[in-house]
């Protein structure tokens, strides 16, 4: 059904071909995790909604994999959030954006945030380095599933705290990230939409644990090692 999805989404222009290569390379470690959610994941999922409900600016950054895969949870987080929600995608075409943006409004955002030529992310000299002024430009806190290395190193060269969800535990984005949900995009949303409203009702002082039981390294040696488990 995910696949069927991302296929749907490069037939309506919302998805590159590139996209599919993408899903092709979590698939492969969603199978070597057991296509579940582990304790590594859930630690994760805990601690990013404690960041984004910390946030004094947040922002979800949307692709078209991103877009195909999870629309309406997307757009549900960045509800429950208080999140601007911004298209930005690694291979140039307006046409995608508008697309992207159009599959973000179908699935219920009232306000989606495109690429400009006033504000620009540093250290990038592809397509992705153009941000908006009122989203990415100014948020303390980016969350960028599905993302290439060097984007997430330049949002964080940038000064901004960055939350991934990359099945790739070895991956630049993973090791980059202040917090990685090494986990399905399709399982993880919901469980993060869960924890936000939960702790939301606690108020911030359990965020603060909550983020204090994250240990960013412990969590990517988790969920390496459980990789490896899967080839014995
Ligand atoms: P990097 O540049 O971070 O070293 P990369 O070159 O693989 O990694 P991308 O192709 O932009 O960069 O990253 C996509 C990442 O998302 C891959 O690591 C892939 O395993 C992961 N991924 C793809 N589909 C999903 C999904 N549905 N859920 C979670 N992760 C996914």
């Amino acid at each position: 059904m995910t696949r069927e999805r991302l296929v749907a989404g490069v037939k309506a222009g919302v998805t590159s071909v590139h996209g599919l290569i993408a899903q092709g390379r979590g698939e492969a470690f969603d199978y070597l995790i057991g296509e579940q959610s582990h304790p590594f994941a859930l630690t994760a999922v805990e601690a990013a909604a404690a960041l984004l409900l910390r946030a004094r600016h947040p922002v979800i950054s949307v692709n078209g994999n991103v877009a195909a895969l999870a629309p309406r949870e997307i757009v549900r987080l960045a509800t429950l959030v208080g999140g601007a929600l911004e298209v930005n995608i690694f291979h140039s075409s307006k046409r995608r954006e508008q697309a992207i943006r159009s599959a973000l409004e179908e699935a219920g955002a009232t306000r989606v945030l495109m690429p400009t030529k006033k504000a620009v992310l540093p250290g990038l000299d592809h397509n992705r380095r153009f941000i908006h002024p009122e989203g990415i430009a100014k948020a303390d806190v980016v969350f960028v599933p599905l993302e290439d290395g060097d984007r997430c190193e330049a949002l964080r060269a940038a000064g901004k705290e960055v939350i991934t969800v990359d099945l790739n535990p070895l991956s630049r984005t993973a090791r980059t990230a202040t917090i990685t949900i090494v986990d399905n995009l399709v399982r993880c949303l919901p469980l993060l939409s869960e924890r936000v409203i939960a702790l939301q009702q606690l108020g911030p002082a359990s965020w603060a644990k909550s983020l204090s039981l994250y240990h960013h390294s412990r969590i990517l040696k988790a969920a390496e090692e459980k990789i490896r488990a899967a080839r014995s």
